[in-house]
């Protein structure tokens, strides 16, 4: 009898994309919360604070008002303007308001970003240990991702390390600043050289500035503000991290042709754009005078300061963190395997973390922390890893 293969199978695209770890272990904390443990978390990946009020406020004033229909699938042209206006003048990235387009947060602008750019077959570098869903969106687009370590171009040069990574083969690289999951800033003189790698061989830039607003020593640099960059960058922000926005889905994408075609098809036909009454609640969050970005990053390098202290005194040994939220310590005093450090820190002292190698292998023997919590479980969780490490 002939078999049939079964028709109950996922079309094979989606065969090399996975889901993310961080479920699992957020599984295991409600295991333990349920059986009465108090656990401390860094392994979160968002602000801890909430939506500021205002922005709360011109979210009800929409729906009031009944901007409640379809928007242009692009954005409402108002949001878009204030957007192009705002990188321009911010980022010094010479948009004009086509060139922007409204999306559901920085992951559709990425899923975006590598549709239009990444043919199957061809390689996207990537800054090392690095944001993991890349690997996925990359997977997508059947491309291939090329780590390349953050350490090495650190210590040889970013654009020697990048030359000893790339081959033919070699269509975009990926460029994260501030780092997710380091903690890292780079430098104008590093955004510089990847500027100078990607033109000499023809490349495109996905920039992910997702944590534009959380840079504690320096300052954030745009790649795409570089002379002759910005026709080939992709620059990729987000409403999440700067305004606790997280699960309002609000990002926002800028690009010159042809990536705004592929962006602008890539949303047509998925979600269609982004709800019309929480584009104008982003429209507030430019518009409204006020201190919240200040506010925020002032919270937020108080916590640094005290985690980043703390887990060196512990031995916990890690680099300052010099924006997003996160410190990302070497762990090898407990075990060179991040995940079994992380089940060790989850069981003695409660703590619960992320284990580097989620982040790919040159993210073994570390631990992501995320600062991006009340000063109170700060201390509790480094008073429980000093008594119980
Ligand atoms: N890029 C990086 C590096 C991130 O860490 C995140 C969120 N964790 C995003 C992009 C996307 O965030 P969102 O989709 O919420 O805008």
């Amino acid at each position: 009898m002939a078999t049939y293969p079964t028709v109950f199978r996922l079309a094979s695209r989606l065969d090399e994309i996975g889901f993310s770890d961080i479920v699992n272990i957020r599984n295991k904390i409600m295991a333990l919360r349920a059986n009465g443990a108090t656990v401390y978390q860094f392994e979160g990946g968002e602000p801890y604070m909430n939506t500021p009020e205002f922005i709360k406020a011109a979210m009800v004033r929409a729906l009031e008002e009944n901007k409640t229909r379809y928007a242009p699938s692009s954005g409402v042209p108002e949001l878009r303007s204030a957007i192009a206006e705002k990188v321009r003048e911010k980022n010094r990235i010479p948009a004009h308001d086509s060139d922007v387009i409204v999306l559901n947060g920085g992951m559709q602008g990425l899923f975006g970003a590598f549709q239009s750019v990444v043919n199957p077959g061809e390689e996207v570098l990537v800054f090392s240990p690095y944001w993991t869903p890349i690997k996925d969106l990359i997977a997508h687009c059947q491309g291939k991702t090329i780590l390349v370590p953050i350490r090495e171009a650190r210590a040889n040069g970013f654009e020697q390390t990048l030359t000893r990574y790339s081959n033919e083969r070699a269509r975009a690289i990926y460029y994260n600043t501030p780092q997710n999951p380091t903690g890292m800033v780079f430098t104008a003189d590093e955004a510089r050289a990847v500027a100078r790698f990607a033109q000499d061989r023809d490349l495109i830039v996905v920039a992910d500035e997702a944590y534009e607003d959380l840079v504690y020593e320096g300052d954030h640099f745009s790649v795409a503000s570089i002379e002759g960059m910005f026709e080939r960058t992709i620059t990729c922000f987000t409403f999440s991290k700067s305004y606790a926005m997280t699960g309002w889905r609000l990002g926002y994408t800028v690009a010159s042709e042809p990536w705004m075609t592929g962006l602008r098809k890539t949303t047509l036909y998925s979600s269609n754009g982004v709800s019309t009454p929480t584009q104008w609640a982003g429209l507030a969050a430019f518009t409204t005078e006020s201190e919240i970005l200040e506010t925020h990053a002032r919270a937020y390098r108080q916590r640094r300061d005290l985690l980043w202290a703390g887990l060196n005194e512990i031995g916990l040994t890690c680099a300052k963190p010099m924006g997003a939220f996160y410190a990302f310590p070497d762990v090898s005093r407990i075990s060179n395997d991040s995940r079994a450090a992380a089940e060790i820190l989850l069981e003695r002292a409660r703590v619960a973390t992320v284990p580097g190698i989620v982040f790919g292998a040159h993210g073994e023997g570390h631990l992501r922390f995320s600062f991006s919590t009340s000063i109170e479980t700060i201390e509790a969780g480094l008073d429980s890893l000093r008594r119980n490490l």
